[in-house]
């Protein structure tokens, strides 16, 4: 009982509470306005927040560890070679399977015109909304590569949805503290380790309040999901869903066989709390620290590899939302009869490929920056007004496929590296607490 009764398990629980609440109360309109709506947005948004505080600083200082315990700089070398040709070469299947289907599949055809029209027409104002929003900043290839390198480095520190140019300086910053004289680095690296501890210990205390936040986060969007249009885009979601599961079960097993020594079975019983965590909270950020402790400690996966592999992952690898980014531009594209040739469709994958990389990891990023793809190739930005009404359940399975790239990146990056991967069937800190 008391074994049952653990923190994954009780997040997991209260995931399917959250669902039934959510679609019983969405049903009979409990939740259109009110204070039961108003108290489940704040338990939800307080548990987010309470992850999001955490989050910048653990990526700065896991890096910084991270390329400081590895040390020896051909070392580090190696182990980032290996982890973006794995995570270029994840990303690249993930997107060649989703072109596939979406070709094979043709969802933009099932739609009939009226159907589509009256979309559009409900989501005029979020899609206004949206477009203007996208619209106002400039998306280029240029632009993506001038943000990487900050000009103020406070000024990305202050914001959650800016990872990439903090993971620069981070990198930097360890590079440069890994040649200073040795003295002054190992106080330096003690200092770190003694913050990345800190924060690791913070997110084991918001933890607890994972149930309260996960089932209300849940009942809110459960209730939020109109079925109609749930219906009438049910075709695009199962080709990204379909695309998701390949992905899941065929591409990420595939690693995990060819490259450790794992079952794929044993890393996901491991991984199960960071796949609840990025399913109930639909980001890949508010899911790394969990992810970080189920690697480490679950899968044996040392802290250098650990702490180098992941928080890099959650912001530059994203193959969930890789997948969705491809499906959605072809079905926007044959939704408006524009017809895609192969070079377009060529094109499609490596702008998705970049698209994502360009993603922060937080909700609903990734449909917005589905323009990237769109607007070169003048298919109609308002069709991103029709997914963004099915994306929510689409954002959840697709961040669970960007978390668990990550994690499976880190294991074979380590198994690479001689360490002994295995399954330790270990309570985490979490667990261990709340079994008294
Ligand atoms: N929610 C996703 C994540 O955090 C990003 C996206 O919107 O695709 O991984």
């Amino acid at each position: 009982m008391r074994r049952f009764l653990s923190l994954p398990n009780v997040i997991l629980l209260s995931l399917a509470l959250g669902v039934i609440f959510g679609w019983i109360a969405g049903s009979a309109k409990l939740l259109e306005s009110g204070i039961l709506l108003e108290l489940l947005k704040l338990g939800g948004d307080l548990f987010k927040s309470l992850i999001f505080m955490v989050i910048v600083p653990l990526v700065f200082v896991s890096l910084i560890c991270g390329m400081m315990s590895i040390g020896d700089l051909r070392k580090l070398g190696r182990v980032a070679g290996r982890t973006l040709v794995l995570y270029l070469i994840t990303a690249a299947l993930a997107c060649i399977v989703a072109i596939l289907l979406v070709n094979a599949v043709k969802p933009g055809r099932a739609i009939p015109k009226e159907t589509r029209d009256r979309i559009a027409k409900e989501h005029e104002a979020k899609q206004k909304e949206i477009v203007g929003k996208i619209k106002t900043t400039e998306h280029t290839p240029w632009t993506f590569v001038r943000g990487i390198v900050p000009n103020n480095v406070f000024s990305v520190l202050a914001s959650n949805s800016q990872m990439l140019p903090v993971i620069f300086f981070a990198l930097l910053f360890g590079l440069c503290a890994a040649m200073i004289e040795a003295k002054r680095r190992e106080h330096l690296s003690y200092t770190f380790e003694s913050l990345s501890l800190v924060m690791v210990r913070m997110i084991q205390v918001v933890m607890f309040t994972a149930p309260v936040g996960v089932f209300c986060l849940i009942a809110v969007a459960t209730a939020s999901i109109g079925i109609t249009i749930v219906k009438a885009m049910a075709l695009y979601c199962l080709v990204v869903v379909l695309g998701l599961l390949i992905q899941f079960f065929v591409v990420y097993g595939g690693v995990i066989r060819l490259f450790t020594r794992l079952r794929f079975v044993d890393f996901i019983r491991a991984c199960r709390p960071a796949l609840v965590t990025a399913f109930s909270t639909s980001s890949s950020a508010a899911s790394l620290p969990v992810n970080m402790e189920c690697v480490n400690k679950r899968l044996n996966v040392s802290t250098s590899v650990t702490s180098f592999v992941l928080p890099i992952g959650t912001t530059v690898n994203m193959d969930g939302t890789a997948i969705m980014q491809t499906v959605a531009t072809v079905f926007i594209a044959q939704l408006y009869a524009i017809d895609l040739t192969v070079m377009q469709q060529i094109g499609v994958i490596l702008t998705a490929m970049l698209a994502a990389v360009g993603t922060a990891p937080v909700p609903a990023a990734g449909i917005a920056m589905l323009v990237i793809i769109l607007e070169p190739l003048g298919i109609p930005l308002t069709g991103i007004a029709l997914i963004w009404a099915v994306d929510r359940p689409l954002d959840m399975m697709r961040t669970v496929v960007n978390v668990v790239g990550d994690g499976v990146a880190a294991v074979a990056v380590a198994t690479m590296e001689g360490e002994d991967v295995k399954y330790l069937p270990v309570d985490t800190e979490e667990d261990r607490s709340s079994n008294g």
